[in-house]
């Protein structure tokens, strides 16, 4: 899998300071994407895992890891994002963990997929849905367009109904 870029501190990809990684490739090709560039599978450089684990490591100032891309849970990534959050857990289980997702929370699931569900129940916070140009709205925080969801999953899973944070 291909990084795209890292962000070391960031506060809008996600709550509080946050280290962003922005993973390569994407298959949903939304109209005036934001990053269009990390579409690419190629794009950018392979993932240098004991780099990020090391910089997340080191870093007193982030309370917590985002994925973002590109799509960190396109078939291609899932398992290798799956294999570097479980080893970003172990270092630091203290932080909260947020992904960014073109799919819906229910076409995640609906893929009975034991890597995606697996990595669903690891996360904290998931965006889920598509961009859409038509949608848009700047005032919104943590999202590009009002269909967009930020789901507390702890909350979903443990409730069993979609539970959506608001900001
Ligand atoms: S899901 Fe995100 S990265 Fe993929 S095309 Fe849509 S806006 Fe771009």
């Amino acid at each position: 899998m291909n990084i795209a870029g890292i962000y070391d501190e960031s506060i809008s990809n996600g709550l509080g300071w946050r280290f962003v990684i922005f993973v390569s490739g994407c298959p949903h090709h939304c109209p005036s994407c934001q990053n269009e560039k990390a579409q690419d599978f190629n794009y950018g450089s392979i993932l240098d895992e004991e780099n990020i684990l090391n910089r997340i490591n080191n870093n007193s100032i982030i309370k917590g890891v985002t994925f973002s891309g590109g799509e960190p849970l396109c078939e291609e990534n899932v398992a290798t994002v799956y294999d570097l959050l479980m080893k970003i857990k172990k270092m630091r289980p203290e932080l909260n963990y947020w992904c960014y997702t073109g799919y819906t929370f229910e076409e995640l699931l609906s893929r009975n997929d034991k890597i995606t569900t697996s990595l669903l129940k690891e996360i904290d916070v998931l965006v889920d849905g598509r961009f859409i140009l038509a949608l848009k709205d700047e005032e919104l925080y943590f999202k590009g367009s009002s269909n967009q969801r930020i789901i507390d999953l702890k909350k979903t899973f443990q409730e069993n109904k979609i539970v959506e944070l608001s900001f």
